[in-house]
């Protein structure tokens, strides 16, 4: 999870949907400007190039129970359909952090050790933040069912496979520490529109002393 820079104002059809008994939310105007924002990204895994990208809402609507909500730009997030499924409990209801206002990784410490993740809030964190860490937690490892194995497990993998490739090259940079190729390479695995980029950006800042020409990335 990374900070997003929501797009203003609000693409055009939400106005006019929420105008109608049965308006949608997910016209191509809101698809399209969601995909870019979030950069092609679910908001909670971090998993990239969605083929069934969701619309997710941060605070649920409820079937209309809050209309208000339903069409809300600000509450429209771009997820994974297994990503909205877990977050869909009552738990999650009273809403999580909010990563289009706060950046995340200034209150989550997002660890990955041993092929899992391990994700933490940092001290002084408020109760938001606290359930965001379970939600993330539970979006990697909630195996109640066979599919939700099977997608945790999936997802763990890739960002398994994505910090390998992080660690591989950090390793060619330690032998070369100048060269302008590694540094490249390690420059766009660090954006924020990258897959799993808080993890890696977590990384990096655990190691700043290892790596001190990374620290502008
Ligand atoms: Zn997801």
């Amino acid at each position: 999870m990374v900070k997003i820079q929501r797009t203003l104002p609000a693409p055009a059809s939400l106005a006019v949907e929420a105008d109608k008994p049965s308006g949608s939310y997910r016209e191509l105007d809101v698809i399209e400007q969601l995909r870019k924002d979030f950069h092609d990204k679910c908001y909670l895994c971090g998993i990239k190039k969605l083929q069934d990208p969701e619309v997710e809402h941060l605070l649920p609507h409820k079937n209309g129970k809050y209309p208000e909500r339903k069409f809300d730009w600000n509450n429209l997030f771009l997820s994974c359909g297994h990503c909205n499924s877990i977050k869909n409990q009552t738990k999650y209801d009273g809403g999580i952090l909010d990563c289009c206002v706060q950046d995340p990784e200034e209150v989550i410490d997002f660890r990955f050790q041993e092929g899992n993740v391990d994700m933490v809030a940092k001290e002084g964190a408020d109760e938001k933040v606290a359930l965001t860490v379970d939600l993330l937690q539970e979006v990697f490892n909630k195996k109640n069912t066979g599919m939700r194995v099977y997608k945790c497990e999936m997802r763990l993998q890739e960002l398994n496979k994505e910090m390998n490739v992080l660690y591989d090259k950090l390793e060619v940079l330690k032998e070369r520490p100048d060269s302008r190729i590694t540094l490249r390479t390690l420059k766009a695995l660090l954006r924020r529109e990258s897959a799993f980029a808080a993890f890696k950006r977590y990384y990096i800042r655990e190691h700043k002393e290892q790596f001190p020409q990374l620290s502008d990335f």
